[in-house]
């Protein structure tokens, strides 16, 4: 297996972290991670958790994207301080 390294989403984050599952391509740091808010961050626990059990439903990949393009655009807004 090749040691490749998931990089934080956030610009300018340095982070990095062993990608140990294929299926992640993006990741958002223990830094970042808390600037999102705490509802969403529980649906994507609780998504994600709910897929480790029993695997992903088809129609599940375009929500998730649409989610994690949410929970990315907040983490990346709270850190430049373009929004609130
Ligand atoms: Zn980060």
């Amino acid at each position: 297996m090749t040691a490749v390294r998931l990089q934080c989403c956030v610009p300018f984050c340095r982070r990095t972290r062993k990608n140990e599952n294929p299926e992640y391509v993006e990741w958002i740091c223990g830094d970042h991670w808390p600037l999102i808010d705490k509802p969403r961050r529980r649906v994507w626990g609780r998504i994600r958790g709910r897929w480790r059990r029993f695997g992903p439903p088809a129609a599940a990949d375009a929500i998730a994207r649409r989610l994690w393009a949410c929970l990315k655009r907040q983490a990346i807004e709270r850190t430049t301080g373009i929004a609130g």
